[in-house]
């Protein structure tokens, strides 16, 4: 036993804690959680807890089914929603066959891979998350249309909204489980919310995103509310994005800064760029892993459609945020397609891979768009050498299934099982006759 899980033993005993809750996440980013008493802790920290993996989405094949858990004492929590005396904790969980080699479908591990082939470069990642999420009155039944909880907007003050009320218990929740908050304000859209997480490593970050999806899930109930992370639940409203920050330190050293250079942008903060566009179309079915995924970045509502960056330039895939005299240390790049239904392990993978295969193969990066994008004709934009995000799933499943990238970041079971899924997804939504068909065609 180390110090680490010995602290976490001490605690247990003197805030009687009953119920230690063991959380990993599936490939398509759902939360799973496992319940085990105090006592079987040590044994769960020396050998892992078994499950039958083949119930978990992208785990196992039937023949490989066992599966062990077992939790990384550094992110042991107390659940506050749960009370006290006896409290609840948790912690999350590496996932390993019962050879005890790493499982290749918990995508914990795909994003340690990758920060760890970071590491090779002698780089560390750093991300922060701005997170969007709608508010509604109830969960609405099957067919039945959501109701947002008000009608504000873009940085609107709501007096005694239930807006306001909601965000300070969420944050104050966030904040008591050591996840950090920077701003949060209402959104564009009725019922729109948005919450910024302070900036951490990458693999702390993606643990804080699914307590966080949690957290903001349980105090919606609390308040008798529902929140839900749907990218695009309105077709006349924006949707919700997690554009995410993103850099690269070498020890304390900012590698995207460079004074002096355009935007204070070093040539690796150019590169990783470069990288990010050049296989922005492969990384897409992962950043945006929905049908719905879709409605939101072809749909406005400052939402990315165009494979670009820019410095003020919201219709673009990056955007250079405003750099800040003598914060140096701040430089970064806002990736703006992410949404908040995304799998933030992996999607954080794709992203440093496609980064980092730009800095290793010294990508160009090319001209920056001022101009608004979705101003632009077709015509203008083909002349300007401007390129499309995927505009469905299915344009995305395309663009990586022909990704070594993609296989190489994920890892051949990971990629595979989230292409067979996500075409799946695609002939279903297909096969069905939507409302837009019934209310245009019936009449034929
Ligand atoms: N809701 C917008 C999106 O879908 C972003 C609005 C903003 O710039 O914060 O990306
Ligand atoms: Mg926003
Ligand atoms: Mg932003």
């Amino acid at each position: 036993m180390d110090r680490q899980q010995e602290f976490v033993l001490r605690t247990i005993e003197e805030r009687d804690i009953r119920f230690v809750r063991l959380w990993f996440t599936d490939v398509l980013g759902t939360l799973k959680s496992v319940a085990i008493a105090p006592a079987e802790l040590e044994g769960a920290f020396t050998e892992g807890i078994g499950f039958d993996g083949s119930v978990i989405e992208g785990f196992a094949r039937v023949y490989e089914a066992d599966m062990l858990a077992t939790p990384d004492p550094s992110t042991f929590q107390i659940l506050p929603w749960r009370g006290e005396n006896p409290g609840t904790a948790r912690m999350f969980c590496d996932i390993s066959l019962p050879d005890g080699t790493p499982s290749m479908a918990d995508p914990r591990h795909v994003l340690q891979r990758a920060l760890a082939k970071a590491g090779d470069l002698g780089f560390s990642f750093y991300v922060h998350p701005e997170i969007e999420f709608f508010l509604l009155k109830d969960e609405p039944g099957s067919g039945e249309r959501p109701v947002p909880i008000d009608n504000a907007g873009y940085f609107d003050h709501v007096p005694h909204g239930t807006g306001h009320d909601f965000r300070r218990a969420a944050i104050t929740m966030l904040e008591s489980m050591g996840i950090s908050v920077e701003f949060s304000h209402h959104e564009g859209a009725p019922g729109q919310n948005e919450i910024d997480l302070r900036y951490a490593d990458a693999l702390s970050m993606a643990d804080n995103i699914m307590t966080f999806r949690t957290v903001v899930k349980e105090v919606a109930l609390e308040q008798g509310l529902y929140a839900t992370f749907m990218p695009k639940p309105f077709a006349d409203h924006p949707g919700s994005g997690m554009h995410t920050h993103v850099s690269l330190f070498e020890g304390d050293h900012n590698a995207f800064h460079e004074p002096g250079a355009p935007y204070q942008l070093s040539k690796v903060g150019r590169q990783f760029i470069a990288g990010i566009l050049h296989h922005g179309a492969e990384i897409t079915a992962v950043t945006n892993q929905w049908v719905n995924s879709y409605k939101r970045l072809w749909g406005g509502g400052e939402a990315p459609a165009h494979l670009t960056w820019g410095h003020n330039n919201r219709s673009a895939m990056v955007r250079v945020p405003m750099y800040k005299p003598n914060k140096g240390n701040s430089t970064r790049i806002e990736v703006r397609t992410l949404d908040p239904a995304c799998n933030p392990y992996l999607a954080f993978a794709v992203i440093l891979g496609a980064g980092l295969k730009g800095i290793e193969e010294g990508y160009e990066l090319p001209p920056e768009t001022e101009d608004d994008v979705w101003s632009l004709t077709e015509v203008e934009r083909k002349a300007m050498g401007i390129k499309d995000l995927p505009s469905s799933l299915n344009g995305a499943i395309q663009a990586m299934e022909s990704s070594d990238l993609m296989a190489e970041v994920l890892g051949e079971h990971t990629y595979e099982f989230f292409l067979r899924n996500k075409r799946r997804e695609w002939e279903d939504y297909r096969a069905t006759v939507t409302a837009f068909e019934l209310d245009r065609y019936l009449r034929l």
